[in-house]
């Protein structure tokens, strides 16, 4: 599976453009469970800084359990970035090295129209 490599600034740029300037409103998509999770979504549920856009957020809400993509799935998955297999489909490169992040998630029809 090729991944899709862009750098950090890109990256903030797609998600600014997707869901404006506040970061804690950028969304991010499990590979796995396809369960869409913000920032402010992993600041809430007392996941690490590392696990943002990494690790699904079902790893650290209530009632976790895995699930098939397009299952109702509302607390997300135990997917982990970090794991056997390296889903995570984009690869941001900063400064600091590479990380492999979740796909942004799609534009919701509730966000503001443009
Ligand atoms: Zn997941």
């Amino acid at each position: 599976m090729s991944k899709k490599r862009m750098t950090q600034d890109e990256w903030g740029a797609e998600m600014r453009k997707r869901f404006g300037e506040d970061p804690m409103q950028w969304k991010f998509i499990c590979p796995v469970c396809a369960r869409v999770q913000s920032i402010q979504e992993f600041k809430d549920s007392g996941a690490p800084e590392t696990a943002v856009g990494f690790s699904c957020i079902g790893r650290w809400l209530e009632g976790k359990q895995y699930q098939e993509k397009g299952d109702d799935n509302t607390n997300g998955c135990n997917y982990a970035g970090g794991g056997l297999f390296r889903l995570n489909p984009l690869v941001v490169v900063s400064p600091d090295g590479e990380q492999e992040v979740f796909d942004f998630a799609p534009e919701v029809p509730d966000a503001t129209p443009e």
